[in-house]
């Protein structure tokens, strides 16, 4: 269920498996997407994928006002390559590999699970059997069912591709979080702080947005779009032409799923957002094969196994005990980072990037093992300011 980048990955991996596939969307597959997807560039380069790249920056850099004081300057490199998608590329080359499959174009309402199959009602009144149903209906998804921790943190950010009266950002840059807070007030200051994330598309075309990592409640969008002014007026930029905006809002620390429920998830709906960093596509294209490999088996090997024992098995190799307890570990990070003020949140984030690269990078993209990923969090304290320290260890609103 679903023609989101979950599902084109998941359903790519599972027709190369041979398995057979019934796949239903709201919408065409080939209805283009409506966001942009960006990714480290060496995420792709892993997958041998760099070519569905549509930019990439070499001169990637970020400005936390050197975590000192309001009117540091000092850019940040990280000497790492980013880029975005192609999205019309990246969607062709999984469709490609669904050889030909074709969508029902309908609304799932309902889902059932009878035994050996379960079946899927949909506001059309046709219904689908399947032995095992995967919901990658995104992050709303009302199948599939989840611990009520409280409010969830979502992203938000409000952004706009156009021309501008001069360069917003450097020729040939990419800002990855630009936190300098020099235009605010004392009284904004105090509020949720909010980073500018843009990059040169060239032809004199740049890409602005202004960005909440994370808020619950999620900062309003027009609130976004007030404050990306008062930033850009500060610098004496205005734009000239908006050729397109972005509004985003996705939840951040979405509690796994419950991981003995009848139906499968992948992508939003099965909370694989990265909680410390709001990155999902380059999970989605490592975790998809395993996942694929592995219901393959089941599926052939096993023929009595019913749709939902099935669906239990695909949980334990999608949350495996280790993903499980890295997910916990950047969701305690994220709380901890929600609750740092805004010079406390420039200066973890000017700490953090000093860590050597493969580590930062290998904690934003979810690629390291626990036991490293756990060293590289101690070695994040041990190199902290006192004030971040101890708003790692109590919170920050302690001192
Ligand atoms: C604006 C924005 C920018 C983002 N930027 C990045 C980024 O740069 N990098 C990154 O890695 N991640 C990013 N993310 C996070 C994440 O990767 C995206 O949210 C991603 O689109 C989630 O993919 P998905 O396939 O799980 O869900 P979606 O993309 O939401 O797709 C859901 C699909 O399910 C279908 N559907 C929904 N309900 C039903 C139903 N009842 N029956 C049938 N079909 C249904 C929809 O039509 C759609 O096809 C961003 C998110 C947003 C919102």
């Amino acid at each position: 269920m679903g023609a989101g980048p979950a599902a084109l990955c998941i359903v790519a991996e599972l027709v190369e498996q041979g398995i057979l596939v019934n796949a239903l969307a709201s919408h065409a597959p080939d209805k283009p997407w409506p966001n942009t997807y960006g990714i480290w560039a060496e995420e792709l380069e892993s997958l041998g994928m760099a070519s569905l790249l549509g930019h990439r920056w070499s001169n990637t850099t970020s400005y936390f006002g050197n975590g000192i004081g309001r009117r540091g300057v000092e850019p940040v490199q990280h000497y790492f390559d980013y880029g975005l998608f192609d999205q019309e590329a990246l969607q062709k080359s999984l469709l490609h590999r669904c050889d030909g499959l074709k969508w029902n174009l309908e609304t799932a309402s309902e889902i059932k699970v009878l035994g050996a199959e379960t079946e899927v009602f949909c506001t059309s009144g046709n219904s689908y059997r399947a032995r095992l149903v995967i919901d990658a209906s995104g992050h709303k998804s009302k199948f599939i069912s989840r611990p009520n921790h409280g409010p969830v943190a979502q992203q938000a950010a409000y952004g706009v591709v156009g021309r501008f009266s001069s360069s917003p950002v450097e020729k040939g840059q990419f800002v990855l979080m630009d936190f300098r807070p020099d235009h605010l007030t004392e009284l904004e200051i105090t509020e949720p702080p909010t980073f500018l994330y843009a990059m040169d598309f060239g032809n004199d075309v740049y890409f602005v947005e202004e960005t909440s990592l994370a808020c619950s409640p999620p900062i309003p969008w027009e609130t976004l779009k007030k404050r990306l002014h008062k930033r850009l007026g500060h610098r004496g930029v205005e734009i000239q032409e908006v050729m397109h905006e972005e509004k985003c809002l996705f939840p951040m620390n979405l509690p796994l799923p419950d991981r003995n429920q009848p139906l499968l998830a992948f992508g939003g709906s099965a909370s694989m957002v990265h909680p410390a960093s709001g990155y999902m596509v380059g999970a989605l294209l490592r975790r998809a094969p395993t996942l694929a490999k592995h219901l393959a088996m089941d599926m052939s090997f096993k023929p009595d196994l019913t749709s939902s024992e099935l669906a239990t098995r695909g949980w334990q190799v999608l949350w495996t005990p280790e993903l499980v307890q890295r997910h916990r570990l950047y969701q305690f990070g994220l709380r901890r980072l929600m609750s740092f003020d805004e010079s406390r949140l420039r200066k973890f984030f000017a700490t953090f990037f000093r860590l050597p690269r493969e580590d930062w990078s290998g904690f934003l993209a979810n690629t390291l093992p626990l036991p490293r990923l756990i060293i590289v969090m101690l070695k994040l304290f041990y190199i902290s300011p006192w004030k971040v320290r101890i708003g790692m260890i109590f919170g920050g609103k302690i001192f």
